[in-house]
């Protein structure tokens, strides 16, 4: 065992009162409980570094059914590794029993006999990894295992509201001073047991203007092409924290930088990096990126529908024009581009169903658009269908980049008003 590195109250600057009142909540009621109440992750991180927090993660000793006598807003989830989400009007607290490490077996593996029924109460003792590769995470630890299996060391501190102290296993508060994003372990291990955290990385280095240490950032480059084995409902997830956190644009120059943009979105960069491409699509993309982060400023939670479309609009659209050049109708067109693009099997992401139907009318509502003169009872109908407004922004957005857009924009416009 490693002794931590534990801060008292006056030797930081993370005070109770900075916590929201949710989080604070639940760490008492642990705490008076007699467990254990850290607040980990992201919410030290932040509150280290003077920013504001995007959501507050709790780690304790209390086992999901302990917490959940606790709290009668909780509700058990996950079936691989239960944790306990505490639901409050306006956010939800995760809070989780400390985790082992995977590659440490828990000390009953040989004495619990494997539950015949699946019984969730007993931690399932056969975790594994495959290859490397995490196929099974599910036993209880200690603080400091549960520290060590996180991500970053920025990531891995604790903030026990017990004395108000700083808890360090992983060497988190020296690189949170130096400003570097570093991998807890070895970069290229890690990264295999888990290919998104490549992802977080670029992700959480951007936000915090951190330089990612040098292994790790090299690792990102070998190994990026591990990003096939992850999962792509998760890598969608991912791609939507990269939109709204606020330096989405700054993301995609790193990214690109690194390959990882090209291993995510394939065909999508491989027409980026053609003629079309370099000309029209990436002046598009770097403006739509710049785009999502003015509207993170202002408060703005956009569709991700309109994200999509805005994004890969420009490849959508060439397609579109090459199609109708062969006699597609237009609107049939749309629909064929839009499936293409965002159904891809080479991307590394899942876009959810709904997500391509909402692009799909944003596109088709451009062609709608230009086809009414905008007095009709048509245009009136069109006005009132479903994704009229981000067909608009759409409209708004590409106006900007292509003038021939701009009389149509004002002629909607006017009518808007
Ligand atoms: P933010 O919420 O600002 O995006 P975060 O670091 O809090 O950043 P979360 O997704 O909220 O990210 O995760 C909370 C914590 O869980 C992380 O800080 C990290 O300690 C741990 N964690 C998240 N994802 C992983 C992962 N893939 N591998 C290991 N630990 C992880
Ligand atoms: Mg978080």
């Amino acid at each position: 065992m490693d002794e931590p590195i534990i801060l008292t109250e006056s030797q930081h600057p993370l005070r109770r009162s900075m916590l929201s009142w949710e989080a604070l909540r639940v760490l008492t009621r642990l705490d008076e409980a007699g467990y254990k109440g850290y607040l980990c992750g992201g919410g030290v991180r932040d509150l280290l570094l003077g920013r504001e927090p995007k959501d507050y993660d709790v780690a304790t000793d209390a086992h999901p059914e302990e917490i959940k006598k606790l709290f009668k807003n909780c509700r058990i989830i996950g079936r691989r590794f239960k944790l306990a989400h505490i639901f409050f009007r306006d956010t939800i607290i995760e809070t989780a029993t400390f985790r082992a490490l995977l590659d440490t077996p828990p000390p009953e593996a040989e004495e619990v006999p494997l539950p015949t029924r699946r019984n969730t109460d007993v931690p399932d003792p056969t975790f594994a990894t495959r290859g490397g590769v995490i196929v099974r995470d599910n036993v209880y630890g200690t603080p400091e295992e549960d520290a060590k299996r996180r991500d970053f060391t920025i990531n891995g501190l604790f903030y026990d509201i017990a004395d108000g102290s700083i808890i360090d296993y992983v060497g988190g508060l020296k690189d949170l001073e130096h400003r570097v994003l570093r991998v807890i372990g070895d970069p290229a291990t890690r990264y295999h047991e888990d290919p998104v955290r490549m992802v977080r990385a670029v992700r959480i280095a951007s936000q915090l203007d951190f330089e990612i240490e040098h292994r790790a950032r090299e690792q990102i480059m070998n190994m990026c092409g591990e990003l096939q084995s992850a999962s792509r409902e998760r890598m969608y997830e991912e791609m939507l924290k990269i939109f709204n956190c606020g330096c989405a644009q700054k993301i995609f120059d790193r990214s690109w930088r690194k390959g990882l943009f090209q291993t995510i979105y394939p065909a999508f960069s491989a027409w980026l990096q053609t003629e079309a491409g370099k000309a029209r699509g990436l002046p598009w993309v770097k403006k739509a990126l710049k785009q999502f982060d003015v509207w993170k400023k202002a408060g703005l939670k956009p569709m991700p529908a309109l994200q999509h479309a805005l994004l890969f609009g420009p490849y959508m659209e060439c397609l579109v024009s090459a199609m109708s050049e062969e006699g597609v109708p237009a609107f049939e067109a749309t629909v064929q581009a839009t499936a293409d693009v965002l159904r891809d099997k080479t991307n590394l992401t899942q876009i959810p169903k709904a997500v391509v139907f909402d692009v799909e009318r944003i596109l088709g509502l451009q062609v709608q658009m230009r086809k009414s003169s905008g007095q009709s009872k048509y245009a009136s109908r069109l006005r009132r269908r479903k994704g009229f407004d981000e067909a608009l922004v759409y409209l708004k957005f590409a106006s900007g980049l292509d003038a021939s857009r701009k009389e149509l924009l004002a002629r909607w416009m006017a009518l808007a008003d």
